[in-house]
């Protein structure tokens, strides 16, 4: 099966909103198109036309190749030569960051492709399934200008996903730092304060995550704060510091309680090796539109496994990555919870509309998608409607 052409499309919700920190408010999506009829589908998380430009950008001399030109041609079930061929080929201009979340979308396209050239869920063909359901959590929504109006809405939030039958959620807390939300200066005693209200808005029984959103430089004042909050039995802390100051990663898992976890921006698993081995991370986190796609991701669960640490995704995007995400962790038995919202509790068009994916969220937990390759129902009306390049 020979890759016959590759459509790039670049997305955006009308109604986006630039002070609003969601990139679900945009999406790449590359379709893989191939002598055999079949089509490939994928997604990254990056700025959808730096995604392109990295795909079409014509090549200028031997180490940095053109992309598209790469796959023209190619047998689309040769996954790990093109992966390897598209990393070395543009390794001058790549070899992390942009190029290699594009690549990402590439390589969830060729899994697709895979997946429906054999008429089987992709999951099945990455080794033996796990034996026990996938449980995803629910990222909190948070609203509001003012700090009672934000906590308010995180408690709602995570009262609604309890009652969607939800074992675990996640909360932000993040009224400072660069991921401050609505612009919050609050201090860290109303960080706890959060924290704790959440906790008693879930009860006792749920699985809490908290993410801080890069809220601190260093480990010192991160355990200061941090410390207090082993009373609210949190199953991470997601992010606590700045991604480039591993070392600081690596004292603050000393000194707190809880795992901490990260990874949501990496890409490749070279950059997951020093923030397992010199970061000292609990949790990896991947996400399969950026690390390099499910080739890459795979890749980190082994590393992970090795080190006898967990797996939870990140994804904030549309059905297909969220699709891409479900089917990494039916093949990963360290994989206790994916990140996951239903779409009618999400607020982003395109999430809620582009792609419908194959799975059901049944009792708290994912049941197996059943459809070849990732499965995904792609609304070709909303990507004419949003496509804007
Ligand atoms: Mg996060």
């Amino acid at each position: 099966m020979k890759i016959t052409d590759v459509e790039c499309h670049v997305l955006l919700a009308p109604n986006y909103d630039p002070s609003f920190t969601s990139s679900a408010q945009d999406s790449f999506l590359v379709i893989l198109r191939t002598d055999e009829g079949l089509i490939g589908i994928g997604e990254c998380d990056v700025n959808p036309w730096i995604a392109k430009a990295c795909i079409e950008a014509p090549g200028t001399h031997t180490m940095g190749l053109c992309i598209k030109d790469m796959l023209i041609g190619a047998d689309a079930d040769d996954i790990a030569g093109i992966w390897r061929r598209l990393y070395v080929g543009t390794a001058m201009n790549g070899r992390r960051g942009a190029v290699v979340h594009a690549i990402s979308a590439i390589d969830m396209a060729l899994w697709d492709l895979r997946g429906k050239a054999r008429g089987e869920p992709v999951y099945k063909l990455l080794g033996t399934p796990r034996p026990d359901p996938v449980i995803p959590y629910a990222s909190l929504q948070p609203a509001g200008h003012g700090f009672e109006a934000y906590r308010d809405a995180l408690c709602e939030s995570a009262e609604r996903a309890r009652n969607l039958g939800f074992r675990a959620v996640k909360t932000e807390v993040t009224m400072n730092g660069p991921y401050a939300h609505s612009g919050l200066r609050e201090s860290y005693d109303r960080h706890t304060e959060v924290v704790a209200a959440v906790r008693k808005a879930v009860g006792p029984a749920m699985t809490l995550m908290v993410d801080v959103q890069y809220l601190w430089d260093d480990a010192a004042t991160a355990a200061a704060v941090a410390k207090d909050w082993a009373e609210f039995d949190l199953y991470f802390l997601e992010t606590p510091i700045w991604p480039d100051y591993l070392d600081e990663y690596a004292k603050l898992a000393e000194l707190l309680p809880m795992p901490i976890a990260a990874g949501e921006w990496l890409a490749t698993r070279y950059e997951f090796e020093d923030l397992m081995d010199r970061g000292r991370i609990g949790v990896a986190q991947p996400d399969v539109g950026r690390v390099g796609g499910l080739s890459e991701a795979l890749a980190v669960c082994r590393m992970a496994a090795d080190r006898s640490l967990a797996v939870v995704p990140h994804c904030w995007k549309t059905g297909v990555s969220i699709s891409a995400t479900a089917h990494l962790a039916f093949a990963t038995p360290h994989c206790p919870f994916i990140e996951y919202l239903p779409p009618q509790l999400c607020v982003e068009t395109l999430r809620r509309e582009l792609a419908a994916e194959d799975l059901e969220f049944v009792d708290g937990t994912i049941a197996p998608p059943t459809k070849p390759g990732f499965g995904v129902a792609l609304n070709w009306d909303a990507v004419k409607a949003f496509k804007v390049a």
